[in-house]
């Protein structure tokens, strides 16, 4: 696969992120240092609404858009990327959705071998405290109360207000 092209180099990262956390955002900014560019895809863009997809593809795409600025990052882009419940198309899925990249950061081993068999390089992204830092964890916090605040950036806390995030969530759980 060709690293670099005539618009640059670009790598990949891709995230659910329900919501975007103090985790993702340290490994955004790692990913950022070292690409020219870094594509952020949302993945499993077309759910919303579930416990455990709660945001729209767009409050995602605000709330990691928001996020970057404030943390000085630019050389960035968002892309949603809806599921394809065809682990073999995936790949050309992603690609028909993306700017041209050539590296993919990712832990997923899914993620990692259907990005491999397609030619791509596949590389590590780096785990910040992991135990504390999870989507799984700060959806569970905003059920519970609010410390759920002080595990995400200012401006993803921000859009949950906005958009009555916590209330949503508490909704749809039915409290649990
Ligand atoms: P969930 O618990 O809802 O699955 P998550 O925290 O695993 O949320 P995802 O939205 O599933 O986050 O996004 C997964 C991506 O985010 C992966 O690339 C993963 O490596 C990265 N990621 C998740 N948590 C962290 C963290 N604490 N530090 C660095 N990267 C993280
Ligand atoms: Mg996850």
């Amino acid at each position: 696969m060709v690293s670099k092209n005539c618009f640059g180099e670009r790598s990949l990262i891709i995230g659910r992120f329900q919501p975007f956390h103090n985790g993702h955002m340290d490994v955004m900014r790692k990913c950022a240092s070292e690409s020219e560019n870094l594509i952020i895809g949302i993945g499993s863009a077309q759910y919303s609404h579930e416990c455990n997809n709660p945001f729209t593809a767009g409050e995602r795409y605000l709330m990691i858009d928001e996020a970057m600025k404030g943390g000085g990052i630019t050389n960035y882009c968002i892309i949603p990327i809806e599921d394809l419940k065809r682990y073999s198309l995936w790949v050309a899925q992603v690609r028909s959705l993306s700017p041209p990249f050539s590296g993919v950061y990712s832990n997923n081993p899914l993620t990692r071998r259907l990005f491999s068999e397609a030619g791509y390089e596949v590389r590590d992204s780096p785990l910040y405290n992991r135990e504390i830092h999870s989507g799984t964890a700060v959806r569970r916090e905003m059920i519970e109360g609010d410390k759920w605040r002080s595990l995400v950036p200012r401006e993803v806390a921000e859009v949950i207000d906005c958009i009555d995030g916590v209330q949503r969530l508490r909704e749809i759980s039915g409290g649990e």
